[in-house]
């Protein structure tokens, strides 16, 4: 994948930035997503009106 330096940020290909501060994911560079995609999902698969409720499934470990 293409690593596209915009402003200071390092961007998503379809120029969404994704910040995220899980470091420990495979698709974490300096605590932003350099994945080509990423799905979140809610924890009982419905409708939710916390965040806290929500966590992305795309995660992969470091050393896996
Ligand atoms: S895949 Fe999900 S957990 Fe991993 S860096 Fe991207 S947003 Fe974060």
């Amino acid at each position: 994948m293409n690593t596209i330096f915009k402003g200071g940020f390092i961007m998503h290909p379809h120029n969404m930035v994704v910040e995220c501060h899980v470091s420990n994911c495979k698709h974490n560079y300096d605590n932003y997503c350099q994945a080509e995609k990423i799905e979140v999902i809610t924890e009982t698969g419905r409708m939710t009106n916390c965040s806290d409720d929500t966590y992305c499934s795309s995660f992969i470990p470091k050393d896996s």
